[in-house]
């Protein structure tokens, strides 16, 4: 008989911090949580001292069941969890041409956990993992063939996790089974995605080869004439590097006005700032049309999903999005908007024709209970 899977760490590495969660999966709990900054810069020398801390910090346990780890890309090989081996290893390190920042802390984390816990089983659950039902027509780019033939050149879009789960809440709570079930899924936070999900799996998503396109968020851009970039490259003579930075890390709502956070923004808008107002107005038009698009896409949705920091929360946002939806037959309830945050919540009026619900997203949790499933086969 296979040991039952009781605790079950999940680690979200990053290039300088590691996040932790630990869950008891039969009681269904958080036992603890954490994190760890300043890896290679001050703080511990490297992922696996980071760990050794995390172990210290959770008190040396010896009964760890497996551990689940957030990995950035999948590409094209991991349509699914995986149970971390050497072969499913080399294949991940072969992918860290598409995160070169955040694939090696990824991987870094495994192998600190393969070093600590050892005989521990170890579980990759991708960001990319769940789009990977796209068929051509969404994934591919319109550009010579060989660039997806020879470097990966497609979209693989992310967020994964957190769409995969939020499709099986909705399911839940509209009594449909998952594969019956039409939804766009709006992960809206400081990254944000949008999915459209056709019989419970993704046929589009807004982002791309990278975290970059779609939606206006915190510091990126989002969708932009290509035209545009190399426009601004060449003015201020920039390295593919900069641009990246420009375009990711100085960009959308920050460089719109000066704040990446939602809250400040939605108070100064409050105020009257006009540049505020419409980083407001941006945000809200860009995800007014992708829900739009992909509600022709899938067919007709059984529901809009809003979900992550601003999805669950704003409800200066998702009045500006639901206003714009009209010609859906989308009706906003204004007093389930204002009360809703953080929690379950229908916002959308009795006769809408399409609901909209909130739907709060865990990413961790959805990791453990992958590892579990992964781990059970
Ligand atoms: P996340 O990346 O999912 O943690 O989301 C972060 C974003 O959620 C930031 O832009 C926050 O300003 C936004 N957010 C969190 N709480 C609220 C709130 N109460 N009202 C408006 N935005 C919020």
């Amino acid at each position: 008989m296979k040991k039952q899977i009781r605790k079950v760490l999940v680690i979200n590495s990053g290039s300088s911090s590691l996040k932790y969660q630990l869950f008891d999966m039969v009681k269904g709990e958080r036992i603890a949580k954490g994190l760890v900054e300043r890896i290679g810069c001050g703080g511990p020398k490297d992922h696996t001292e980071a760990l050794a801390n995390v172990v210290a910090e959770l008190g040396n346990p010896k009964d760890i069941d497996a551990i689940g780890h957030r990995v950035l890309h999948g590409g094209e090989i991991f349509k699914e969890s995986v149970k971390v081996t050497a072969a499913a290893m080399k294949k991940m390190k072969s992918l860290v041409k598409f995160g070169p920042l955040h694939m090696p802390a990824n991987l870094g984390g495994i192998e600190a956990c393969e070093r600590i816990f050892k005989g521990v089983p170890n579980v990759a659950v991708f960001d990319t993992a769940f789009h990977q039902t796209m068929p051509d027509c969404a994934a591919q780019y319109a550009i010579d063939p060989k660039y997806y033939k020879k470097m990966g050149i497609r979209k693989y879009g992310f967020h994964g996790t957190s769409h995969k789960f939020i499709v099986q809440e909705a399911a839940r709570l509209l009594k449909k089974p998952v594969s019956k079930v039409n939804l766009v899924t709006c992960h809206m936070g400081n990254g944000s995605s949008l999915a459209a999900v056709k019989n419970g799996e993704c046929v589009d998503t807004s982002m791309g080869l990278t975290p970059l396109a779609g939606m206006v968020m915190g510091t990126r851009c989002g969708d932009i004439d290509a035209a545009a970039v190399l426009a601004i490259m060449a003015a201020e003579k920039l390295t593919p590097a900069e641009a990246d930075t420009l375009l990711n890390k100085k960009s959308g709502l920050l460089a719109l006005t000066g704040s990446s956070d939602c809250r400040d923004i939605c108070t100064a808008a409050e105020k009257g700032d006009k540049m505020a107002e419409l980083a407001l107005e941006m945000l809200a038009y860009r995800t007014a049309f992708y829900i739009g698009g992909y509600n022709t896409v899938v067919g007709g949705a059984d529901a809009i999903v809003m979900t992550g920091g601003i999805g669950e929360n704003s409800k200066e946002v998702r009045e500006r999005i639901v206003g714009r939806l009209g010609a859906l037959g989308i009706k906003l309830d204004k007093k389930a908007n204002a009360k809703a945050r953080g929690v379950v919540a229908t916002i959308s009026a009795k006769g809408s024709k399409i609901p909209v619900v909130i739907i709060p997203t865990n990413e961790e949790l959805a990791i453990a209970q992958d590892t579990v499933r992964i781990l059970k086969g």
